[in-house]
């Protein structure tokens, strides 16, 4: 039984182009990466919870907003402020099973979810 997955994702450089800073990224037009659109569209279809993950401060949650609706993309909820540091995500097994429940995935910056399979 394989239950819809839940998605934490990142938004600058992953999803949008980065550009440097907090500033900069809500001075400059938004961009989308590569298959964004197709990656998120596809997850939406097999059920997944979309959490986009951002250092982004608290203050620029309606900026981002409209950021992210205007070039569409969607999410269920928007987690903001967690700072620029490394990203651990921790969950337990199954019992009966070995699956693991949590994996990690690093791109490169700004090259777009090309080399992303979930
Ligand atoms: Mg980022």
């Amino acid at each position: 039984m394989n239950r819809p997955k839940t998605i934490f994702i990142d938004i600058d450089g992953t999803l949008l182009y980065h550009y440097g800073s907090q500033s900069q990224q809500i001075q400059n037009p938004p961009k989308l990466l590569p298959l964004v659109k197709e990656k998120l569209d596809k997850w939406d279809l097999q059920g997944y919870n979309i959490i986009l993950t951002t250092g982004r401060k608290e203050s620029l949650r309606q900026i981002t907003e409209k950021q992210l609706s205007d070039i569409g993309i969607f999410f269920d909820q928007l987690i903001m402020g967690i700072g620029g540091g490394t990203r651990v995500l921790i969950n337990d097994r199954k019992t009966n099973s070995q699956e693991d429940t949590a994996i990690a995935i690093n791109i490169t910056r700004n090259e777009g979810l090309i080399n992303v399979e979930i």
